[in-house]
């Protein structure tokens, strides 16, 4: 975990973020499907990382893929790091932030843009920046 720039104690993370926000982004946890504040919205700006703020994703990249989550066929350059994952019987790509290393959801390749990528990301392990 030490090659992360920005690292936190887990009482650090604690104090910094709610106890929902811990769970998805520390814990790996995943906020319930058509819940998220930014699920449905389409305004222009950059999505940044819930817990260092570092961007991710651009509004221009971002689609509605109807499955309940935030979506994105493209990330930001360099800012996802990519881990193979094969929790709940299935095997898949985990993304998290290179930048603190917290959990942002799974990228799937059956994306319906010319990217072929699907980015599900949990709304609450995002910010956004007009
Ligand atoms: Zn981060």
């Amino acid at each position: 975990m030490s090659k992360y720039p920005i690292q936190k104690s887990e009482a650090e993370w604690k104090e910094k973020l709610t106890e929902e926000q811990y769970r998805v982004l520390r814990q790996k946890g995943t906020e319930r499907p058509f819940t998220g504040t930014y699920n449905i919205h389409t305004e222009n700006g950059t999505y940044t990382c819930m817990a260092c703020d570092t961007p991710l994703f651009k509004s221009t990249t971002k689609f509605d893929s109807g499955c309940g989550w935030p979506s994105f066929d493209e990330s930001i350059e360099g800012a996802i790091e990519y881990i193979r994952d094969t929790t709940h019987g299935m095997v898949r790509t985990e993304i998290v932030c290179a930048t603190c290393g917290s959990h942002l959801g799974h990228v799937f390749n059956d994306g319906p843009t010319a990217t072929g990528q699907r980015y599900c990301v949990n709304s609450i392990s995002i910010d956004f920046e007009k």
